[in-house]
């Protein structure tokens, strides 16, 4: 029999029982068509030899959001500034390079207020830069961001009998003045100013974004939210997935989480949606699985709270240094009680971004609630971040089968100023790992990009060491992953999460060719970071191929890793 690819001399690990390693794989019309013996008899159209390199599952993002990293790829990015005079100098070249664009926004990605010793930018040194130009500087958190006078004129803030927005605030200084600061849903307002994006413009946003994915080994992720609501970037998103697929410029498999927002109310026969006739959907009954394996939708996306690093995160004691401060729910618990049961018993599964334990209490209720009523959904419904969980909230979340995507990736540039926020004696309860899968959590891998970055190596160490910046051990050593379920974490239990498992995150037979081919075995490494990604293929194709060379590529057989791609073939 003639298959597509065989990729040989390869350490494979499958994450199966049944065959947990190999040394080749076979494919055939984009899935696994078997291993070693299997393929005795077998040609190719292409075969690959790996030279020993490691061959693990795709890996699988569980939550990040690639269209807004997509367009900020042509933002200025602030991470390296120290100091705000560093970050005003940045801007200062960013409004001489769009002299000949009058009108045009100052856009700046990256923010993080611990790089200027926990302040914000003056707005009144931001307008002299500026001028009339709006300007618009997105936080790490997402859930704040800095504009300028132009932009709060343009949104509406200086009109008499202007009021926060629900779920957010424009921060005002003293005397009253704007400080450029503006809190959660309050962003709307700037994003209404440039929403909705063009279709074309997110597609490349999707091409620029992916090919990055591809080099980081990532064949599939979740998109935490499109369609509405502050994180969405047109009511048309889907559209533009579809056309990026088309067009070869979706280097990745998308599952997408409607915005809670963008659901309306629906009614169908009395007989449907459990009885009630009602509910909240899309139109058509359009509901989560409804796809392809490139492009599908997944959970609805809910915001119940905001950022540990903004301190707006909803827990039951205050934050340290803040008196009476317990952040906030975006919305009462009665309206998402209500929206939430609707979108339930409409078919959608629920993803509740919850990172404070009050807001985890409440979506671990409102999920239970839903599930009583109307049973399990066929996708799993989850919690993201699951940022700050006290010891007696783990049980019920097992018990009733929700899935968590924390973010390992968070603990090494974020975990002190998370530790300083909770204080030690809530310390052991941020970004659990071991407390969670010991308890029966089933635990997605994920990176919340841009909030952190997606390198995926990285974080599986993160789950493994807990290391931060300064070197704490965020919640003790005894929270650390082993590295086989941290490789799970972004495989196995991703796809689990993701109701994909049937064709995805572990390698067997009919499954999707998904693969990520790394220089050494996450399972041995002393380090799994420093490991690289030397290959990455999605349904048989290779979607990157490391060819600055290095160390690592030098270890593998110059077939596959020279710069001229003709050269891999090896009939
Ligand atoms: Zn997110």
């Amino acid at each position: 029999m003639k298959l597509d690819l065989i990729l040989r001399e390869a350490e494979i690990i499958t994450l199966e029982a049944d065959r947990p390693r190999a040394t080749s794989v076979g494919v055939l019309a984009g899935r696994i068509a078997g291993f070693d013996e299997e393929l005795e008899g077998c040609t190719a159209e292409r075969e690959v030899s790996l030279g020993g390199a490691t061959v693990v599952p795709g890996f699988i993002d569980a939550h990040c959001h690639t269209t807004w990293w997509g367009l900020g790829l042509g933002a200025v990015e602030l991470e390296q500034a120290r100091g705000l005079e560093e970050l005003y100098a940045l801007l200062e070249a960013e409004v001489r390079r769009l002299e000949d664009q009058p009108g045009a926004w100052v856009n700046g990605t990256g923010f993080n207020h611990k790089h200027h010793g926990g302040a914000f930018p003056d707005i009144r040194r931001l307008d002299e830069i500026t001028g009339d130009r709006p300007l618009y500087l997105r936080h790490v958190s997402g859930h704040l961001s800095i504009t300028n006078s132009a932009t709060l004129r343009l949104a509406g803030v200086f009109e008499s009998g202007f009021a926060d927005p629900t779920g957010g605030a424009v921060l005002r200084g003293a005397d009253g003045y704007p400080t450029g600061v503006v809190e959660e849903s309050a962003q709307q307002l700037i994003q209404n100013l440039l929403l909705p994006y063009p279709v074309e413009r997110i597609v490349e946003a999707l091409d620029a974004a992916t090919t990055r994915y591809a080099a980081e080994g990532i064949t599939s992720f979740t998109e935490a939210g499109i369609g509405g609501g502050w994180i969405g970037h047109s009511p048309v998103e889907v559209q533009a997935y579809l056309t990026a697929k088309r067009a070869g410029k979706l280097h990745a498999r998308a599952q997408l989480m409607p915005a809670l927002d963008s659901l309306r109310p629906i009614e169908a026969n009395a007989a449907d949606m459990h009885g009630t006739g009602s509910g909240r959907g899309l139109d058509l009954g359009v509901v989560a699985g409804f796809g392809d394996e490139w492009v599908s939708l997944g959970p609805v996306k809910v915001f119940m709270d905001g950022s540990l690093l903004g301190a707006t995160a909803a827990v039951t004691e205050d934050y340290c240094g803040h008196q009476h401060n317990t952040g906030y729910l975006l919305d009462s618990p009665e309206a998402y009680r209500e929206r939430v049961d609707a979108a339930y018993r409409a078919g959608w599964p629920i993803a509740l971004h919850a990172i404070g334990d009050a807001a985890i209490d409440l979506a671990t209720e409102i999920i239970i609630g839903c599930q009583e009523r109307y049973g399990r959904n066929h996708l799993p419904n989850r919690i993201e971040h699951f940022g700050i969980a006290r010891p007696d909230q783990l049980a019920p979340v097992a018990a009733a089968g929700i899935a968590v995507a924390p973010q390992a990736a968070f603990i090494g540039p974020l975990g002190d100023q998370f530790a300083a926020l909770v204080g030690p004696e809530r310390e052991g309860w941020l970004y659990r790992g071991r407390s969670l899968v010991e308890a029966g959590i089933l635990v997605a891998g994920s990176s919340d990009l841009p909030v952190a970055d997606n390198n995926v190596l990285r974080a599986m160490q993160s789950w493994v060491d807990r290391r931060t910046e300064q070197g704490k051990i965020l919640g003790g050593a005894a929270e650390g992953l082993t590295a086989e379920e941290a490789l799970r974490t972004y495989t196995d239990w991703a796809a689990q999460a993701t109701g994909t498992a049937d064709q995805k995150g572990t390698l067997r037979r009919g499954k999707l060719a998904d693969f990520a081919v790394l220089s050494g075995s996450p399972l041995e490494a002393d380090d799994i970071s420093d490991l690289e990604v030397l290959a990455t293929i999605v349904g048989g194709e290779f979607s990157f191929v490391r060819l600055d060379s290095g160390a690592a590529a030098s270890s593998a057989p110059e077939s596959l890793f020279a710069p001229e791609p003709d050269a891999a073939v090896v009939r």
